[in-house]
């Protein structure tokens, strides 16, 4: 098996140092680049498989790099963001970002979300799912018939809960920020009800999750959006 490689974009050389270590303990090839124009040089040459960006880089904004990687490139970014950023995390994954860590974090943290989103890219890489059924705890979704079951009893979903899942399952288990999920789902105006993301996805645990005031798998991501975990895909 290949080692994946990692692009690390951070400007603080001990972080880098930090993530460095943690990553090559797990077996990836790492790179590092310390400004931005570094970093569309390293991430051009090197073709990293998954790329992490500090929002605070000393030559442009960590945000303007993802939106430029993301006309050439649909790598994996993980952002690192300071707790008191809220704004610019959300910024960043809007613009294009697929998860977040926020400062201070630990190894566990960082091997783990680096992991699911090498994960996640090695199943849309793959010419995305190739079957209709989507797979998560005791829930069996049909794509294509919009058939819904959980522990193989039929779930009635609202078109508007169905739409909801769907745009969950086809974010792979990415964080998809409320404005996404508000526009994808309702559309164009909507953007700023995250209200109705709320009511529709107590909805969804409510029927989906084993235990709805503990869900497992529609997972909200505090004062940004929401997520999908533990997703398979097959029959
Ligand atoms: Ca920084």
């Amino acid at each position: 098996m290949t080692r994946p490689r990692i692009l690390i974009v951070e400007d603080e050389a001990d972080i880098r140092r930090f993530i460095r270590l943690a990553l090559e303990r797990e077996e990836m090839m790492v790179f590092e680049a310390g400004t931005a124009v570094q970093a569309r040089i390293e991430a051009a040459s090197r073709q990293p498989e998954l790329v992490i960006v500090d929002l605070g880089l000393p030559d442009e904004d960590g945000k303007e790099l993802i939106q430029d990687l993301r006309n050439w490139s649909s790598v994996p970014v993980l952002v690192l963001s300071a707790r008191d950023r809220e704004e610019e995390k959300v910024a960043a994954l809007n613009a294009g970002a697929d998860d977040y860590l926020v400062k201070p974090f630990g190894v566990p943290e960082l091997v783990a979300r680096a992991r699911a989103q090498l994960r996640r890219a090695s199943i849309v890489s793959g010419g995305g799912p190739s079957s209709s059924i989507a797979r998560f705890g005791a829930a069996r979704v049909d794509l294509a018939t919009h058939q819904v079951t959980r522990a193989d009893e039929t779930v009635h979903l609202t078109p508007t809960e169905f739409r909801l899942l769907a745009a969950l399952i086809r974010g792979h288990g990415k964080v998809l920020t409320h404005r996404q999920l508000l526009l994808d789902v309702w559309g164009p105006g909507y953007a700023d009800r995250p209200h109705y993301l709320r009511v529709y996805m107590a909805n969804l645990r409510q029927k989906l999750e084993e235990d709805p005031t503990r869900p497992h798998h529609l997972m909200t991501e505090l004062q940004v959006g929401y997520r999908l975990a533990g997703l398979d895909f097959g029959a």
